[in-house]
């Protein structure tokens, strides 16, 4: 039996930033699914963690020598409101490892029970959530966005009150770290300055080493997190992606899509869609996204102004300079994504309106988000041969895209659809199907739909013989309104 390849990274920091927690087992710990190639890259051993042991370690009921679970603090603005003290409520980090280019990953497990930070939670996680969170952050992964990966989903044979009584099951996760911005909003509401400065440095060796040879390293520090959550927003805003819960302390600084929960992909086109039950007033809304990422950088700012400049005033004056490159970043990413999605080149003056008024459309046709785009990428539409039903009603914009796309040149349709093709996805994970794969795992204990989307999500841009199903929208009866939390 090979020994786990794990260090302790997050554990050498001083006791104040972590809790060494108990376990408390699973009665009857079962794999659901491990995820062989994310192991393989990791240099774990895919056959031990399918065993008794690993399953054991999986699911948090006991762990090998030398691994000594912690769970780290934090603290966050939830919905607006700062908490002082949140932490992980039921996440357990196991170790670091590094793969074979030399990245860092971390192993966290989530929903394996209680921890010093619990509050009023019973630090498990249900079934469902598990499923999702594994299918969707894949599916994020294989579109080419930051996230968090899959490891293993286990089911602990116990059972959790919720609405109903559910399924218990554990995530095993893997992340580039998770340190948030809440984590750096821990230290500063506290003062802790040398704690401040011992994150920065762990956050600064582990994402941006290249910065710790900047004049000005907090700052650049600060810079690379900007950028890489403007060009994360920018990532989610071109597929239709809903976070529901950007509150700070889901909020990575390694610009990877983290803590998945009442997240959803759009179906209809409505800017102001909201999935998450508890957002009330649409604080999370689609459109909101971009605002709200900067709003929880600027708290990132604030909590690093003492590491800024030992002027306050001069370090306010950095912050507020680093924060507005944030909406050129933003920008700049985002419209060359949805310049490559409509198959343009160039770039060219009226470019932003003619943006605009393809979404308008959408949104007055109640168009089909993901089918608008990957319709468009077929070369009888590209030449005017074709007029599929998701894009009825769009002709005057049509020709105007056509019009756009002959001043480019003489591109063979055919070889600009096959681009567009490549980044315009036909599966993603659909609310109403994520749905219906949890039913059948809680009700059936049937996860045939599970490895399904699993499948099809991996090759988001490849059609499959057969499987046109699962690039429809829903039926009106199928729609999803709301989704809950992972708690
Ligand atoms: P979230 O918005 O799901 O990321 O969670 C916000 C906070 O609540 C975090 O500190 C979580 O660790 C904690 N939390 C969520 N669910 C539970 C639970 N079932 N038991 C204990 N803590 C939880
Ligand atoms: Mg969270």
């Amino acid at each position: 039996m090979a020994p786990l390849p794990f260090q302790q990274s997050y554990a050498a920091l001083p006791e104040r930033f972590y809790a060494n927690v108990p376990l408390s087992p699973a009665p009857d710990p079962k794999l659901i699914r491990l995820n062989n190639a994310l192991a393989e890259q990791l240099g774990l051993d895919a056959q031990w963690l399918a065993s008794p042991q690993g399953v054991a370690m999986l699911s948090g009921s006991t762990m090998p020598e030398g691994v000594n679970p912690l769970s780290m603090v934090y603290a966050g603005h939830q919905f607006g409101s700062f908490n002082p003290q949140l932490g992980d409520g039921r996440a357990l980090l196991l170790g670091d490892v590094q793969d074979a280019r030399g990245q860092v990953w971390e192993v966290q497990l989530k929903g394996s029970g209680p921890t010093p930070f619990s509050r009023s939670g019973d630090g498990r996680a249900v079934l469902g959530p598990v499923l999702r969170e594994y299918v969707v952050s894949e599916a994020m992964h294989a579109l080419g966005i930051p996230t968090t990966r899959a490891l293993a989903a286990v089911k602990t044979g116990m059972t959790v009150l919720r609405e109903t009584m559910l399924p218990g099951a554990v995530l095993a996760r893997v992340a580039s770290s998770h340190i948030r911005v809440g984590t750096f909003q821990y230290f500063a509401s506290r003062q802790d300055l040398a704690g401040l400065r011992l994150l920065a440095d762990f956050a600064i060796a582990r994402h941006y080493p290249q910065v710790a040879q900047a004049p000005a390293p907090y700052l650049a520090f600060l810079q690379q997190v900007i950028a890489a959550q403007a060009n994360l927003i920018a990532q989610w805003m071109l597929v239709g992606f809903i976070h529901g819960v950007m509150n700070t302390d889901n909020m990575a600084v390694s610009g990877e899509t983290i803590d998945y929960g009442p997240c959803a992909f759009m179906d209809q086109y409505d800017p102001n869609t909201v999935f998450s039950f508890i957002d009330e007033r649409g604080r999370y809304a689609f459109t909101n996204q971009p605002t709200i990422a900067l709003w929880n950088l600027t708290r990132l700012a604030e909590a690093l102004l003492p590491l800024l400049s030992e002027d306050e005033d001069e370090g306010v004056t950095l912050a507020g300079q680093a924060l507005e490159q944030f909406g050129g970043i933003f920008h700049g990413a985002y419209f060359a994504g949805l310049r490559a999605k409509l198959g343009l080149k160039t770039q060219q003056v009226g470019d932003e309106t003619f943006f605009h008024a393809l979404f308008d459309q959408m949104h007055k046709q109640q168009a089909d988000f993901t089918n608008t785009f990957r319709s468009l990428s077929d070369e009888r539409v590209i030449s005017g041969n074709y007029l599929p039903d998701t894009l009825a009603g769009m002709q005057p914009w049509l020709a105007q895209w056509r019009q756009r796309l002959a001043q480019e040149g003489e591109e063979a349709p055919a070889v600009r659809a096959e681009h567009m093709r490549r980044v315009n996805p036909c599966y993603i994970p659909r609310n109403h199907l994520m749905e219906a794969m949890i039913n059948a795992a809680v009700d059936k204990d049937d996860y045939s739909l599970f490895e399904t989307m699993l499948r099809l999500t991996a090759s988001p841009y490849t059609e499959q013989e057969g499987m046109a199903r699962y690039t429809q929208p829903p039926q009106p009866e199928e729609r999803v309104r709301y989704t809950f939390c992972g708690t």
